[in-house]
């Protein structure tokens, strides 16, 4: 069963003075976490935690995850200007980007950040852009075909848009090498949301023997091994959670099967997970504000796939719990929908619940990644406040939800909007 982090009698205490929808994050879970994966990794004495800010891009809990050793791995212009404005500079940032205009290498290599090449055109089109290529660099690799766990097709790269191929990552580190590059990364991202012990373990297997290689055949130094994102949540009640330290130690043994013997044991692993380290410690509080008996049982709320996208685009499942009603049968089957103009605006379908009353506060479960970060403002919605519920009961919000005169901003300037807002 999966039990929300908040009781009613508190979510009631922050409504009243941070209405609902919100996003809330709970610290403690948050710093319980951090703490398991640094552990689960200690045996390599480089590792770090790149975490993938676009999961959760908020200053207070990026600088939580800083205290745990956290990096940041950025891909865009802003995500850069956010780790940096968090005190984020240098080896504390990963570029993990593809498709990327000029400007944001240069702010990248401005920062000292390490920049993780997607394709390699890139090797040219950086250093046409910075005016050199810098000593310690990455390169992201797209081995093609299926990822398969045992016989489990998980993803499957050769769709993927991402990296480079074996035969150019081969040719990628010699040139880069020839342009003075010293220290070398591997990286790749093969799945998404794994929810299986093994999936590190076996990504880690391919990156580590094509080091090995990379090392003899090239003779480049390879300093970091990252394993990107792809550690998934059990969203589903029935599914059971990565264990981190299973995963760590998975790592660790083909770490010394293949790396140590080939003389590879000051090899640093990174990762840069972004939903294994936030998504469930982060719940949408909405309140259940319209019910509807037609063709079907709806229940309204006011939070809508603009404060979380997932069910709409994926058909993701999210757990909902009433709170206060943890304990009552779920004999009641309904569609729990949100305000969008847009069928697909469903957070749960013929979902069994408790009986919901109007006034009745829900609890979305695990949004704490590519939850708020991914919403949108269709049909003039605004984007949710998010609160931080600290260890000792007490809370802080730390983004306001959005105001219309945010939505109309860029309109600035512009006659439309000076009646709307007055003079400026
Ligand atoms: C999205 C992303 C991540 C994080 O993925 P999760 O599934 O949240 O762990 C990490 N690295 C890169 C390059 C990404 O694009």
């Amino acid at each position: 069963m999966k039990k929300p982090f908040v009781t009613r009698e508190k979510a009631e205490e922050i409504k009243k003075q941070i209405p609902t929808p919100f996003h809330l994050y709970d610290e403690k879970g948050i710093r319980e976490n951090a703490e398991a994966v640094k552990e689960a990794f200690a045996w390599n004495k480089g590792f770090r935690e790149y975490f993938a800010v676009k999961a959760t891009p908020n200053p207070a809990l990026l600088k939580i995850l800083g205290e745990y050793g956290c990096g940041c791995d950025c891909s865009s212009l802003t995500e850069l200007m956010l780790a940096e404005a968090c005190g984020f500079t240098g080896d504390d940032i990963m570029f993990s980007s593809n498709v990327t205009p000029a400007e944001e290498y240069k702010k990248c290599a401005e920062l000292g950040g390490i920049i993780n090449l997607d394709d390699i055109t890139h090797i040219d089109f950086l250093e046409e852009t910075i005016g050199y290529i810098p000593e310690k660099i990455s390169c992201r690799y797209n081995p093609g075909g299926t990822f398969k766990i045992t016989n489990d097709i998980m993803d499957n790269p050769g769709d993927a848009k991402y990296g480079l191929t074996t035969e150019q990552l081969f040719e990628a580190f010699k040139i880069l090498k020839s342009k003075g590059a010293k220290e070398f990364g591997l990286h790749a991202f093969l799945c998404s949301n794994t929810v299986t012990n093994e999936y590190y373990p076996l990504l880690a297997r391919t990156l580590f023997e094509i080091a090995v290689q990379l090392k003899e055949e090239v003779g480049v130094h390879i300093g970091f091994i990252n394993l990107s994102g792809g550690v998934g949540i059990p969203y589903r009640p029935d599914q059971e959670p990565n264990d981190i330290r299973v995963i760590g130690e998975g790592v660790r043994k083909v770490f010394e099967e293949v790396l140590v013997p080939a003389g590879m044991d000051d090899v640093c692993i990174y990762t840069e997970m972004g939903r294994f380290m936030l998504a469930p410690y982060g719940g949408l509080v909405t309140t259940a504000i319209h019910e509807k008996h037609i063709h079907k049982e709806y229940i309204g709320c006011d939070a809508c796939a603009a404060n979380l996208m997932r069910p709409a685009i994926y058909g993701a499942y999210h757990h909902i719990t009433v709170l206060g009603k943890e304990d009552q049968p779920c004999d009641h089957k309904y569609d729990v929908t949100g305000s969008l103009c847009e069928n697909s605006d469903k957070f749960a379908i013929d979902r069994m619940l408790p009986k919901i009353d109007m006034g009745d506060i829900l609890f979305i479960h695990d949004t704490g990644a590519h939850g708020h970060s991914m919403g949108y403002n269709y049909n003039g919605r605004l984007r949710s406040a998010e609160v931080l519920l600290r260890p000792d009961g007490s809370f802080v919000q730390i983004r306001r939800a959005e105001t219309p005169k945010d939505y109309f901003a860029t309109l600035d300037g512009t006659e439309e909007y000076k009646k709307m807002f007055g003079g400026v």
